[in-house]
Order: C-alpha cells, then sequence, then structure tokens
C-alpha cells in the first residue's frame, strides 16, 4: 500500500481501478521549408479545422456540464482568433522559414510561459489552456487521432495533467476521478471537475505503474491511495457508503420547510457565480440567489461585457428563478480575482488594495453599465443589489446616488425597471463597527465571513501557509456577527450571512440563536444546511 498527498478540488471518496494516461505525440522537428506561404496555408486550415472541433466540444460540454463549461471552448476559439497568437506562429514561419508545426509549438510555448509566470494564479494556470489550443493544431497538422482513451469501465483517470478539451471528450459515466501531478485548483479543468460533482485531486506524483491498480481517492483528507490493504479497504468502503447514504437521506429533506424546531423560519439561498450554477440552485430548493459573485462574468471574457451582454444574463436569472429573490452583488473584482483587460496594477497587498466598490466609484462609466443591465433586468424579476467591501457612510451614499442617476437615464431611454432593495456586503471590521449607521441607509446586510475572517484575524485568505490562524470560529467574529445582526435588526434591516461559514452545519444553531435571518451557502450545502436548521432551537 502507497499513500499520496495532493491537494483535494472536489470533496468526497471513490474507490476503483486507476486508468493512467499518458500523452504520445510524434517528435516536433525544426523543418527547413521552401515556400512560406505554403507553410502559413497549411496552419491557416488546421487553426480552421481546431476552431471547428473546438465548436463541437462547446456543445458536447454545454449539454453534459452546462454553458460554463461550454464557455471554456469559446475562449479557445477566441484565443485561436487572436492576433497575438496567429501573428507570433506566421512570425516564427517567415523568420526561420520553419515548417507550420515547429512554429505553432513555438509560438505556443512562448505565450503559455508568458501566462506561467503572471503573478496571479488565475492566470498561471491558463498556460495549460494555451498548451492545449496548440497541441491540438498541431496534432490536425501531424494528421494525429485528437481523441482521448476510451474508458472501458468506471476509472479513477490518472494524468500528468489533463486539459479541459480531454476532459469533455472523456465518457462522464466512466470517470469516478481525477487525479493530476499538475494542475491548480483553479484551472478550468479543476472547475470541470467540480461541475461534474468528481472527488478530485491534483499535485499528486504520479506514477504510470500504477495502471490497473486498485485505488482510492480520499477527497476530503486529500491523499490517493494505492493498491491499499485489506483494513484500509474497508474503511473507505464504509466512509464511501456513509456518504452515500448522506447524500441519499438529504433527498428525504426535499419540499420541508427551513424551520427551527421551534418554529423559526430561516431563509436558505444559493451562492452562484454565473447562470448555470442556477439549475443546481433550484434542483437543492434554493429560497432565492443569495449571492451572485458577478464578477465571474467579467473574468470569462476577454474583454469588458457590454450593457447588453450583462441585462441578458441577469434577466435569464431572474427568469429561471420565477419570482424568487435574486441579489447579485456588483462586481468585486481586483485581489485574487483579476481579469487582463483591466489593466489593474499589481499591488503590494491587493486584499487591502484597489479592488471592488473602490474600482467601481472611480470608473463610474463601469458601474453604471453594470448597475443599467441589473435594473434592467428588475423587470423580469425579483433583483436585489448589494455592494462589496463597504468600509464608509460615504461610500453607501454614493452608491445610491449614482443608482438615482442611473434609474433617471433609464427612465429617460424609456428602458423598463423595478424598484430593487439595495443592500451591502458587511465584510471589513470598518462596516461592523459602523453597521447602526450604514442599517439607517440600506435595506438589508449580508455578512461576508470569509473576507470578514482575513481582515479581523489579519489572515491572507489566499496564503495556504496560514491556514491555521484562518479560524471563522473565532469568538471575535461571532461577537461582531452578534453586532451586525442587533444593529441591523434595530433599523429594520434583514442581516444574511452568505460568506462559507453559512454553510458550516456545526454553528447553524449558533447563528440562528444569533438572530441570522437567511443564510446563503453553494448549492450543495442547501439541504445539509436544511438538515441544521430543523434539528436547531432558535433560543
Ligand atoms: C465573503 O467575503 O465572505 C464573500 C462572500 O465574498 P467573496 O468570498 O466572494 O469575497
Ligand atoms: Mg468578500
Amino acid at each position: 500500500m502507497e499513500i499520496y498527498s495532493g491537494k483535494t478540488i472536489y470533496e468526497g471518496t471513490v474507490i476503483g481501478k486507476i486508468h493512467y494516461y499518458s500523452k504520445h505525440r510524434n517528435q516536433i522537428k525544426q523543418e527547413c521549408i521552401n515556400s512560406c506561404g505554403d507553410e502559413i496555408g497549411r496552419f491557416k486550415v488546421a487553426k480552421e479545422k481546431a476552431k471547428e472541433q473546438f465548436g463541437i466540444l462547446r456543445d458536447k460540454a454545454a449539454t453534459e456540464v452546462g454553458k460554463n463549461g461550454a464557455m471554456i471552448f469559446e475562449a479557445y476559439a477566441m484565443l485561436l482568433d487572436d492576433s497575438k497568437y496567429t501573428d507570433s506562429v506566421i512570425d516564427v514561419i517567415n523568420k526561420e522559414h520553419a515548417n507550420a508545426e515547429y512554429a505553432v509549438a513555438v509560438a505556443g510555448n512562448n505565450l503559455a510561459d508568458m501566462f506561467a509566470q503572471m503573478d496571479d494564479e488565475y492566470f498561471r494556470a491558463r498556460a495549460v489552456d494555451i498548451k492545449d489550443i496548440s497541441d491540438r493544431v498541431i496534432d490536425i497538422l501531424q494528421n494525429e487521432n485528437t481523441d482521448v482513451d476510451v474508458l472501458q469501465e468506471p476509472v479513477i483517470f490518472v494524468a500528468d495533467d489533463i486539459t479541459p478539451c480531454e476532459t469533455v471528450q472523456l465518457d462522464k459515466s466512466k470517470l469516478l476521478s481525477f487525479v493530476t501531478r499538475r494542475g491548480s485548483t483553479n484551472s478550468h479543468t479543476a472547475i470541470l471537475a467540480r461541475t461534474m460533482n468528481l472527488p478530485s485531486l491534483v499535485g499528486v506524483e504520479i506514477d504510470e505503474k500504477w495502471n490497473g491498480k486498485l485505488a482510492i481517492v480520499d477527497g476530503v483528507g486529500g491523499r490517493l491511495i494505492v493498491e491499499p490493504d485489506e483494513e484500509t479497504l474497508a474503511k473507505y468502503k464504509a466512509i464511501a457508503e456513509s456518504e452515500r447514504e448522506s447524500i441519499e437521506s438529504m433527498k428525504e429533506l426535499k419540499g420541508k420547510p427551513n424551520v427551527t424546531l421551534d418554529g423559526k423560519e430561516i431563509s436558505l439561498y444559493a451562492n452562484v457565480g454565473n447562470v448555470s450554477d442556477v439549475t443546481a440552485a433550484l434542483e437543492n430548493e434554493a429560497d432565492g440567489i443569495g449571492l451572485f459573485r458577478s464578477e465571474f462574468l467579467y473574468l470569462e471574457k476577454l474583454d469588458y461585457p457590454t450593457e447588453e451582454e450583462l441585462f441578458e444574463s441577469y434577466k435569464s436569472v431572474a427568469q429561471k428563478m420565477d419570482g424568487r429573490r435574486v441579489v447579485i452583488r456588483t462586481l468585486d473584482i481586483g485581489a485574487d480575482k483579476q481579469a487582463d483587460y483591466f489593466n489593474l496594477e499589481k499591488e503590494e497587498n491587493p486584499a487591502l488594495g484597489y479592488r471592488a466598490i473602490r474600482i467601481c466609484l472611480e470608473r463610474t462609466d463601469l458601474f453604471k453599465t453594470q448597475l443599467r443591465a441589473i435594473y434592467r433586468a428588475s423587470a423580469y424579476g425579483k433583483i436585489a443589489i448589494m455592494f462589496p467591501m463597504i468600509v464608509s457612510l460615504d461610500e453607501v451614499l454614493k452608491i445610491k446616488s449614482i443608482c438615482e442617476d442611473v434609474k433617471a437615464e433609464l427612465k429617460k431611454d424609456g428602458l423598463a425597471y423595478s424598484e430593487v432593495e439595495l443592500g451591502i456586503m458587511i465584510e471589513t471590521p470598518a462596516a461592523v463597527m459602523i453597521s447602526d449607521i450604514l442599517a439607517e441607509e440600506v435595506d438589508f446586510f449580508s455578512i461576508g465571513t470569509n473576507d470578514l475572517t482575513q481582515f479581523t484575524l489579519a489572515v491572507d485568505r489566499q496564503n495556504p501557509k496560514l491556514d491555521k490562524y484562518y479560524d471563522p470560529h473565532h469568538e471575535a467574529l461571532f461577537r461582531m456577527i452578534k453586532l451586525v445582526i442587533d444593529n441591523g435588526h434595530a433599523s429594520g434591516c434583514r442581516v444574511a450571512v452568505c460568506g462559507e461559514l453559512g454553510a458550516d452545519t456545526t454553528i447553524t444553531e449558533k447563528l440562528i440563536q444569533l438572530g441570522v435571518d437567511e443564510l446563503s451557502v453553494s448549492s450543495p450545502f442547501i439541504l445539509p444546511v436544511r438538515k441544521a436548521i430543523r434539528e436547531s432551537m432558535s433560543k
């Protein structure tokens, strides 16, 4: 028995045979060519074919994992058409009189290296996407088969790295888990694994010799156990069984109200990042959307989304939620969430830096575009707007005045909108301390315990070395939550918790007893939290 550790992408336990996947690719050699024009022509034909294949993969991903997964292939096709990419390939052909395969490999590697050296983890993870695109074009140029292995039985798929293209090509019904050596928890493959509900690990030192061997993926402890002994196998079979039972038992909670033993009703909402997440929210019977992290619509793009694009997304969420409340948080960009086209400067302390509402209040053009889209969507459902990273009354007053301007402009343009509730996230100690003043200006509070923990305990939430100091159960936080709830209630503000603490069933009863009105959690946690609410006393 051998045990290897890794980073968990998605929790859960699976037991199965390992399928080791390795890419066999012909060596790419530099060849001197006669006509640069002919090679450029070959590259262009291969590029078009790759785009066609990405189109097919996009449709496959859309039906299997939803629109979010499909977006990756849209982005791939766009990148193939990006002049930076095509020009650099053509440049290598012209300057080095080289064959197209070689030029694609060189240009692709250069671009991938550039991404790999970026400070931001999200962009570093994009290096693998560039490689994926280039490999496909090279395979087409070399007439290589672009299919991945065909799986015969449900397996633990082990690979050095696996690209989104390869992920989507695999037969979902034959996949138990992904285990890779490379890849970050932010990679698109990680996102796809989570969307497919597959317990998976990255950062595991893999070995080709494992092919066909029995293994256990312990996605809770972040371990891969190869050839487990009888005792370990029996232990994990029992864990897997109890996980299955607990998922099954959750289904019994469907249709039941979120009410405590002594009759207090708690609203239980879903946190979403895009339109396709709404399906899971509805399947798990969310009372509404308590946090729509709207910045993900910006992160998926290569340039600023237009008012029309944003409007279509918000309208679609409002319509899907069919009258249930949808709280859209305005752009919380900056810190760990960066998009190139914002051209944000590198900062020493990005979490304390130029981010979220600070950017919006300076770049009012950007802010107003988003607000116009949200207000327009409010004609199609019950929308509320929430503002992140608030530290002062002045910010709230400015926001309210901009909202008034936006409404006046929409009226002038003859565009429909409804009155919407305005709320703020309480995620800085400053907002906690002046929550009595802020409560007079807004309709609701939503406590962002992820940032509030980071700022209160002075612990960078992005730094894994500080994990042991990141303690959302710290008494300081509970005292803050209590203060916010009391101040909010004194002015008639409803108070929600939308940070990860809201999904922590070990303290559901405590939050209820502190007086919280709403909890907003990722969709897989809705039924477990419902169970905890139903087992709690409100006093
Ligand atoms: C929070 O900070 O708790 C929160 C919900 O916002 P995010 O995790 O997106 O920063
Ligand atoms: Mg936050």
